[in-house]
């Protein structure tokens, strides 16, 4: 029996699976997958991006399926990659010993940040992300992914990389998600904004309080439902076509060069060296900061 078929069978009885990082529950048309990695608001590593894409290959198998909701456990929805796990000695070592030449860099964030996210992005059944609390960097990337976003009153989206060096994010979506200027004004000043400015650029579809988000989130996820699914999947294949015509695929694919360019410069390079010496990427640019907090 394949993994896939393993997990579906694992997933039959009461919609859940033996997932780690995150969960998986299907309820009528409507699949939940839940960031499951509170303790460290949900900060990506290998295995929670692995079981993402297990995940989607099963909301994707199961005919049931119309929609896909992604979630977040806890007080935040995603603090980002897990910079902390990467430079540590908790990830595979296939990937952590990939990630110390600039070939191998560059292969494992191909893999697992650009490819793994577009395909999120492309997945044919209409999905909506569901977010709370802090919403940073490779966070707002993975929100951005999906067809919708629904935002808690309290939810925050920040991208503050620039300070450390990064060129962004591998997919630079802030274009696409606001205007160039305001884009400019997140990654270049950092600034926050917060579900209400994110609603007024557009960038989420609806605001509502932190006690109704599942609910509201579902309620949209049932009305898209009511469309036939091959309707939505043609419809959501379209738009995104658009898009793709008005140069996103060619834009994401020159960031992501760019961003590994940046990689590679004395910059990084440096940057790198010094948090290896001071033991943690907070430290290195704390004074860079505005509120100590991590991403
Ligand atoms: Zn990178």
């Amino acid at each position: 029996m394949g993994h896939i078929a393993l997990l579906a069978e694992a997933c039959q009885h009461g919609g859940m699976s033996d997932f780690q990082a995150i969960t998986y529950e299907v309820d009528g048309a409507i699949c939940t997958i839940t960031l499951d990695r509170p303790e460290v608001a949900n900060a990506q590593n290998t295995e929670m991006i692995d079981e993402i894409d297990a995940a989607l290959d099963l909301a994707d198998a199961d005919d049931a399926v119309r929609v896909v909701i992604l979630a977040g456990n806890g007080k935040h929805w995603s603090a980002g990659h897990d910079l902390k796990a990467l430079v540590g000695d908790t990830e595979p070592d296939r990937w952590r010993l990939m990630r110390e030449t600039p070939e191998g860099k560059w292969h494992h964030e191909k893999v697992m940040y650009f490819d793994r996210c577009l395909r999120i992005r492309d997945f044919r059944k209409p999905t909506i992300a569901a977010v709370q609390g802090k919403c940073i960097a490779a966070g707002v990337m993975l929100a951005c992914m999906c067809d919708l976003i629904v935002a808690s009153d309290d939810a925050s989206f920040q991208n503050p990389v620039l300070r450390m060096t990064g060129a962004g994010v591998e997919l630079l979506v802030e274009p696409w998600e606001m205007p160039a200027r305001k884009a400019k004004e997140f990654l270049l000043a950092a600034e926050t904004f917060s579900a209400a400015d994110a609603e007024r650029l557009g960038m989420v579809n609806r605001v509502v309080p932190r006690a109704e988000l599942r609910a509201a989130t579902v309620e949209l996820a049932e009305r898209i439902a009511l469309v036939p699914p091959t309707t939505a999947q043609v419809v959501k294949r379209s738009i995104n076509k658009t898009l793709d015509l008005q140069g996103q695929r060619d834009a994401y694919d020159y960031h992501f060069q760019a961003h590994h360019w940046m990689h590679n410069t004395a910059t990084a390079l440096d940057a790198l060296e010094a948090r290896k010496a001071k033991g943690s990427m907070k430290e290195v640019f704390a004074e860079h900061r505005d509120d100590g907090e991590g991403s």
